[in-house]
């Protein structure tokens, strides 16, 4: 792909996205972080990628709602040009807990930032950037979950669920872009430190699962920055509707 690239990922002020926000930057990307409420963190992200001589802007969104997707698009647009690669980052897990006590509303939440998001800013992405609608092409990245395979049984079947119809998601979409310039991969995670846990409501999860991991620890955002930046990257050329496992031999 011929420069500049421009890269839009969801949810970067803080945790994986703002890792790879990072990590991108220094690749040369104009990177838009996204984000829905924390202005300081956001702003701190953009403010790390221009110190260090990079270029970046805080957008900040619902990306759950459709409407919200086209005017961050528009915003994007604005400040660096057409969007050539995007990654769906933006998640939340609901709360810790069984089935039967699962709060329909938190179910609904859950679908909606971490799949309905996707689709809304993979419509955007892919209206502009397939060389089926006069686009260069580009790249996405989906971050989802190791839970989609475990199911998370007693904690987050609702979040597994979610990424599950997300890794589907990732694969229908790289079939059906696959030859209009635009490759769609995703990242599973396994157990990484960030917000997150604390925002399900165990933050002590962080270190009662980490020793169960093979590796025997939680793996860092940076660790799971470079497999996004790589399948991005035209490194990756060949590759499409794969899901690559972050997850410290999970
Ligand atoms: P995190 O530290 O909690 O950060 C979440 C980010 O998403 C924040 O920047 C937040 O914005 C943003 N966000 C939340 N809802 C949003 C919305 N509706 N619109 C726009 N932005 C929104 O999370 P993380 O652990 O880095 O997770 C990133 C991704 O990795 C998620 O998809 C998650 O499911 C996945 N993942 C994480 C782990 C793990 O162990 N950490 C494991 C598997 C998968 P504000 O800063 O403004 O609040």
């Amino acid at each position: 792909m011929s420069s500049p690239r421009h890269l839009l990922i969801t949810g970067a002020g803080r945790g994986i996205g703002a890792a790879t926000a990072r990590r991108a930057a220094r690749e040369g990307y104009r990177v838009c972080v996204n984000y829905v409420a924390n202005d300081a963190a956001a702003g701190a992200v953009v403010a790390d990628i221009r110190a260090a001589g990079g270029e970046a802007v805080a957008l900040r969104a619902d990306v759950s709602r459709a409407d919200a997707v086209q005017d961050l698009f528009e915003r994007a647009v604005a400040a660096f040009g057409p969007v050539t690669h995007l990654v769906n980052n933006a998640g939340v897990p609901g709360r810790i807990g069984r089935v039967e006590a699962l709060d329909p509303a938190v179910l609904v939440r859950t679908f909606e930032v971490n799949v309905f998001a996707a689709f809304h800013c993979a419509q955007a992405f892919v209206r502009r950037a397939s060389t089926r609608h006069g686009g260069v092409g580009g790249a996405i990245v989906n971050v989802s979950s190791m839970a989609s395979r475990t199911g998370s049984p007693g904690e987050l079947v609702h979040y597994a669920a979610a990424k599950a119809a997300l890794e589907a998601f990732n694969y229908g979409l790289a079939s059906e872009v696959a030859t209009e310039g635009i490759r769609v991969n995703a990242v599973a995670c396994g157990l990484i430190e960030t917000d997150i846990h604390a925002e399900a409501g165990d933050a002590a999860r962080l270190q009662r699962y980490a020793t169960r991991m093979p590796m025997q620890r939680a793996g860092r955002p940076e660790e799971v920055a470079e497999a996004i930046v790589w399948l991005l990257s035209d490194a990756a050329s060949y590759i499409t509707g794969t899901v690559l496992p972050v997850a410290g031999g999970r």
